[in-house]
């Protein structure tokens, strides 16, 4: 494929200044940068052809032979020119003139180049969850009080990007270097510039609603796909859909707090839940079927004759999913006999009759029997 003009890639008059060239370029390699056009492989041969461009026409020697001789001009610029061109080359020869706004997240920040990075705060909401909900995972619309970018600037704070200027400061890198000469020899220090805080440029012309922040506030409507078996205290995290940060750089993320409410019936154990089943006496002795509350409904259990306090009865897969994945819990239904505590004349005799009856003597070993029996001798 035949090389095209570099003036033509960076859609520059061949009278371009350096300035000219050097926003030109910003602005091919905001458009084509690989971060806004994931997997398109266009997109990257442009960026890279754009990044070949620049590093030719930026550097007064290279463009007076490339403007001489043409692409045939450019065999030996040395560099990292042509095709041997890769991603990484570029980020750290030329991050810089990106500006801090889409690149700053790159590989874990500007590190090395140092530009500064604009992040935006992250938002805690915590939601309530009810254990239904929990049990079957809830897509909750909620409305976030939050900040956004500016819709009138698109989060740059500039109303004209183009007017933006150059930090006369720092000349664009953002940093400061300063050298002292020491007995050791010389010392460089490197801080944050001070006229545009790192930004390496400076806004001419402010965006009138912001006012060159890039930030508005606004709300956003959000749709959270809240799993199940999520736990009370849980936090889920939505990147990216925190506080938009200043002048268009990374937004914070959205931390969702889970906070479970209480069920009026059904307590949660684990991915268990458990009910408290109380029956009286008689169905304890007698047996009977009943009817207990479940997370979706209620389901029928049969409570055999003679069922003794404390049994537990399991409703296999009645519980919560877990969160992992790893199969379902139950319900468990814990039997508790109730015992009366005020009697109607008629009822007391009726239990007075059955009292010493053979059949409601609690089972007893031998040796708790001699226990007892002995303890009658002595008392009666
Ligand atoms: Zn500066
Ligand atoms: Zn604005």
């Amino acid at each position: 494929m035949a090389k095209r003009d570099y003036y033509d890639i960076l859609e520059v008059d061949k009278s371009a200044s350096a300035d000219e060239i050097k926003k030109a370029y910003r602005r091919q390699a905001i458009k084509y940068h690989p971060d806004k056009n994931p997997g398109d492989q266009s997109a990257e041969d442009k960026f890279k052809e754009a990044a070949e461009a620049y590093e030719v026409l930026s550097d007064e020697d290279k463009r007076a032979k490339y403007d001489r001789f043409g692409h045939a001009g450019m065999g030996n610029t040395g560099g990292f020119g042509g095709a041997n061109m890769n991603m990484d080359d570029i980020f750290s020869n030329f991050g810089d003139i990106f500006g801090f706004d889409i690149f700053g997240n790159r590989s874990g920040g500007n590190g090395g180049r140092g530009r500064s990075v604009y992040r935006g705060t992250n938002l805690r909401i915590k939601v309530k969850m009810k254990l239904d909900e929990i049990a079957k995972g809830a897509e909750k619309k909620i409305k976030v009080k939050k900040d956004i970018a500016c819709e009138q600037c698109h989060g740059s704070g500039a109303e004209n990007p183009n007017a933006n200027k150059t930090c006369p400061t720092c000349n664009g890198s953002g940093q400061l270097r300063r050298v002292a000469n020491t007995p050791l020899g010389q010392m460089y220090t490197t801080t944050t510039c001070h006229t545009c805080h790192g930004e390496g440029q400076i806004i001419t012309d402010k965006c009138k609603v912001c006012h060159g922040d890039g930030r508005v506030k606004g709300e956003e409507v959000l749709t959270l796909n809240i799993p199940a078996g999520v736990i009370d205290g849980v936090q889920l995290s939505m990147s990216g859909k925190g506080n938009a940060a200043p002048k268009g750089g990374v937004p914070g993320d959205l931390i969702i707090v889970i906070e479970e409410e209480e069920h009026p019936l059904l307590q949660r154990e684990g991915n268990n839940v458990v009910y408290d089943l109380n029956i009286n006496f008689a169905d304890a002795a007698l047996g009977t079927s009943l009817e207990v509350p479940t997370i979706d409904g209620r389901a029928k259990i049969t409570i055999p004759a003679g069922t003794q306090p404390g049994k537990i009865f399991k409703l296999k897969d009645k519980g919560i999913p877990d969160l992992n994945g790893y199969g379902k819990g139950d319900e468990l239904v814990i039997v508790n006999v109730y015992v009366p505590t005020h009697l109607s004349h008629e009822e007391k005799e009726a239990m007075t009759k059955i009292r010493s009856s053979e059949n409601f003597m609690p089972k007893r070993s031998k040796e708790e029997k001699n226990f007892f029996d002995k303890v009658k001798e002595i008392f009666h």
